[in-house]
């Protein structure tokens, strides 16, 4: 009988995990399945392109796992049942539109996230966010129909909102940008890193506003931990990200804000036959840190879960390479970016690239990390080994049998 792989979610992870499991073992052992809400992957880490109103290159799933060996399936997860294991799904299947559930004797996890509101007031109702394609799509046609002088409001200075102030104010230049940073701008670069987003930010026109917490947001302004109102037309919430509440309302072992904790084969601690992987999942890293939610992460995870199953399937050791950081990749706009160089455990070290060479350098990682989903079938090459079919049990003696 054929050992049933479902990996749920195809973005950078989930889409990773299938294709290389497909690799790694023979078709005729394993059935592996794909099942993504949405018929297209989607290139969450330009989100903020999407919003200024660049097109990206269309991804149909189906187009890039044909010939693959990976079944798609385009359906909602609703529901996992770790105990019968099986994942409930909604949308069309053989038997037509409505709920199904699949069985699997492997789960990959792999839904990613989305915002994180933080449950501060307003935000819901009032504020955008780029943490998703519909998301980025509703922003953009906000942003299409503000007026030159509008009022644009950044909230959060990690990587995602410093990326979406400079490509906001780089592409609207008739806008006020202004970007909110809870501490001091860029304050995990190195000097040179720190420097560089300082003067682009000002190049730019963004307004700063550092050592910042937003506490309210209306439908024209925040206002900030003292008291103080920034005009805003549009708020960008960009706090951090959020996991959807399907792993927490199983029986896996999850973390207070719903990842599913893994061990260093991004194996569930609390049941093997499920892995977990990218946003989903915390697993933790060089220096005994967790891995950072990021694209950076997801894939060496993906690697790292789709190799461990493939080796405790057929026989062979497990994978020794855990995942690691070389460097954390920024973009400023289209024309700017830096390339900060980090250790194994994500800590910057002096050296930085910017400017045009970063941009450029930017640019060829996400090419790369989307050509690398999108080509399932190529890459590594293919080394497609037999599942070790369980052992019948030994048969009983006849002192046995009579004991
Ligand atoms: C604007 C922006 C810029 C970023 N820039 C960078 C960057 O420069 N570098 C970096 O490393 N990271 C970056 N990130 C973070 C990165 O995009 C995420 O960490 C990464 O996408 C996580 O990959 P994932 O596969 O875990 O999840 P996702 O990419 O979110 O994929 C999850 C998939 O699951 C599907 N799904 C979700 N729920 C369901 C359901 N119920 N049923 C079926 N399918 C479902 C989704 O449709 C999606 O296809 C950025 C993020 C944003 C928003």
């Amino acid at each position: 009988m054929q050992h049933r792989i479902i990996v749920i979610g195809a973005g950078y992870a989930g889409a990773t995990a299938a294709g290389r499991l497909a690799k790694r073992l023979h078709g005729e052992d394993v059935a592996i399945t794909l099942v993504n809400a949405a018929p297209d992957f989607v290139e969450r880490v330009r989100m903020h392109q999407i919003a200024v109103g660049q097109d990206l290159r269309p991804r149909p799933l189906r187009e890039m796992f044909a010939g693959s060996g990976v079944e798609l399936r385009v359906a909602n997860v609703t529901g996992v049942d770790v105990a019968r294991r099986a994942v409930t799904v909604n949308g069309a299947g053989a038997a037509g539109a409505g709920t199904e559930e699949l069985p699997y004797d492997t789960l990959v996890y792999a839904l990613g996230s989305g915002w994180n509101t933080q449950g501060v007031p307003g935000t819901a109702e009032h504020a955008h966010e780029i943490a998703s394609r519909p998301g980025a799509l509703r922003l953009r046609e906000r942003l299409a129909a503000l007026d030159a002088g509008g009022t644009v409001v950044v909230v959060g200075a990690g990587l995602t909102g410093v990326e979406a102030a400079t490509e906001i104010a780089e592409t609207r230049t008739d806008l006020d940008v202004a970007l909110v940073a809870r501490g001091e701008l860029g304050d995990w670069l190195s000097p040179k890193g720190r420097a560089h987003l300082r003067k682009v930010c000002g190049k730019l026109g963004i307004a700063v506003h550092e050592h910042t917490a937003v506490t309210d947001v209306a439908a024209d302004r925040v206002t900030t931990a003292d008291g103080a109102s920034l005009p805003s037309a549009v708020t960008v919430w960009a706090t951090g990200f959020a996991v959807h509440p399907i792993a927490e309302a199983t029986a896996l072992e999850t973390t207070g804000t719903g990842q599913i904790v893994v061990d260093a084969t991004m194996r569930s601690a609390s049941h093997p036959d499920v892995y977990a992987v990218g946003d989903a999942a915390m697993a933790m890293g060089p220096g005994d840190k967790p891995l950072r939610m990021s694209c950076a992460s997801g894939v060496p995870m993906a690697w790292q879960a789709a190799d461990a199953i493939a080796a405790r399937l057929t026989g062979r050791k497990l994978p020794s390479t855990a995942p690691r950081y070389y460097n954390q990749c920024i973009s400023l706009g289209r024309k700017e970016g830096i390339i900060q160089y980090v250790t194994a455990d994500d800590r910057a070290v002096k050296a930085a690239l910017t400017g045009r060479p970063a941009a450029f350098y930017k640019e060829v990682v996400c090419k790369g990390a989307a050509w690398g989903v999108a080509n399932p079938t190529l890459g590594i090459p293919a080394r497609r080994h037999r599942v070790e079919q369980p052992q019948p049990a030994p048969a009983e003696t006849p002192a046995e049998a009579s004991a």
